[in-house]
């Protein structure tokens, strides 16, 4: 019997031979990074791994910190293990980490996106005998429209809006999110955005990411000299004080969340959208199916349903309680 590559601790996905461990949840002394949402990229530890395009959001959010960068595919040895970081396609920088021990590969894939957006680096299948999956969406009920369609669905919306003489408010996480959405839109007014979206988008303007321009809300601009103007902002800051100065605003929230009509409701929004950074219920399958691995570990999300399908299948699956799922997509938008 050979030891596994990977292990699961209870300060996270940890590597013997290598002595690492990858997006912990505890401090530890190397950690290997995913993306940086912040239930992956945590404070704390002794020194970061992460891709080259991941950097600049993690200094952004961690402030000091002791990392290295890395290009996708590049291999480097740590300790008796080999590892490199491969697109996630889940928003930019983001990665799945392969490592390789003795002959033996597994991937830990993060939170990932099969379908090309045109705005981050596309996913990309690296075959492995163990698979460490996330399952946010893992429920047949979760399958995405074509991004076309739902690009086109908001510009209708801010044009409907527009024609009322109302603001579109539309709600997104700011990492992420907010710029996909950004690349989506035919501007037919300015686009004004919430400080926490608009630091973001300075962080990955700052390292060639192309977004249209913006206009940060700060407290001394006058709103009235918009004329026509949508509005990105954080969930969280939609329902709170920051939203009532917009008058007679419509609100929309792009998730894949909106996809489930009870969502929808408690979250009193004018209009869902629904747009994920995660893969959706064929995705999964697709990504699975690629990677060619007999085993797959399934961790946040609809981890016991999706296991249960993936031994129908003939995968030897296992459950892994992780601590991932606390910002984005991966938790579901209500209380
Ligand atoms: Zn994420
Ligand atoms: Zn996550």
């Amino acid at each position: 019997m050979t030891e596994p590559v990977l292990t699961f601790t209870d300060r996270g996905i940890y590597c013997p031979a290598g002595d690492f461990f990858i997006d912990p949840w505890r401090p530890v002394a190397r950690a290997l990074i995913t993306h940086g949402h912040a239930d992956h990229a945590r404070p704390g530890h002794g020194s970061y791994l992460a891709t080259e395009a991941a950097l600049p959001v993690m200094r952004h959010r961690l402030g000091e910190i002791k990392a290295d960068g890395i290009r996708y595919g590049d291999a480097r040895r740590i300790g008796d293990a080999t590892v490199s970081f491969h697109p996630a396609g889940h928003l930019p920088g983001s990665a799945q980490v392969r490592v390789e021990v003795g002959g033996q590969v597994w991937v830990v894939s993060g939170d990932y996106k099969t379908r090309d957006d045109g705005f981050c680096e596309p996913f990309e299948p690296v075959r492995c005998h163990a698979f460490i999956t996330e399952c946010t969406f893992g429920l047949p009920v979760f399958t995405w429209a074509p991004q076309a369609e739902v690009a086109r669905e908001i510009n209708a919306w801010w044009q409907l809006c527009a024609s009322e003489g109302r603001t579109a408010l539309l709600g997104a996480y700011s990492l992420g999110k907010a710029q996909r959405l950004l690349s989506l839109l035919d501007p037919i007014g300015p686009i004004l955005t919430h400080g926490a979206v608009e630091a973001t988008n300075e962080v990955l303007r700052g390292q060639g990411c192309a977004l249209p321009d913006t206009t940060h809300i700060t407290p001394d601009i006058d709103l009235k000299a918009f004329r026509s103007p949508l509005v990105i902002a954080p969930p969280s800051a939609l329902g709170g004080p920051w939203a009532r100065r917009f008058r007679n605003a419509a609100t929309g929230f792009a998730s894949g969340w909106m996809r489930l009509r009870g969502i929808r409701r408690r979250r009193a929004m004018d209009r869902g959208f629904v747009l994920s950074d995660h893969a959706d219920w064929p995705g999964l399958q697709e990504a699975i199916e690629a990677t060619g691995a007999e085993t797959v570990y399934a961790t946040h999300g609809y981890t016991e349903i999706f296991a249960r399908w993936l031994s129908e299948q003939g995968y030897d699956a296992h459950v892994v309680p992780t601590e991932f799922g606390n910002e984005a997509d991966d938790v579901e938008p209500v209380a």
